[in-house]
């Protein structure tokens, strides 16, 4: 898991496409690979390339964990966004509370 352990490091935050790939390389299951991270307290984030969610969401973003619409305009500057987390992306406001 150090590989793993080492790009949350580097990003703060692990996708769920680099944990595919992670399973696939070393032959064990995706679910095994999940499992381990969140007893470790990590958090797995589920995101998409830039172009692919505004072509999906239309004027307003997706959260990027729930996938919901948001009430942010993808227009919008992302310093004025609420609920935005540097790094991470848009969340909506409950993804956001969890955090
Ligand atoms: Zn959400």
């Amino acid at each position: 898991m150090s590989y793993l352990k080492d790009k949350f490091q580097q990003q703060g935050y692990l996708t769920r496409d680099q944990l595919k790939k992670y399973a696939k390389n070393n032959g064990i299951s995706y679910d095994l690979v999940k499992k381990v991270l969140s007893d470790l307290g990590i958090k797995i984030y589920d995101i998409k390339p830039k172009g692919k969610v505004k072509s999906t969401s239309g004027e307003y973003e997706k959260c990027v964990i729930c996938g919901r619409k948001t009430e942010v305009k993808v227009s919008a500057k992302v310093d004025t966004r609420e609920h935005y987390v540097t790094g991470v992306g848009q969340l909506c406001e409950k993804c956001h509370r969890e955090l």
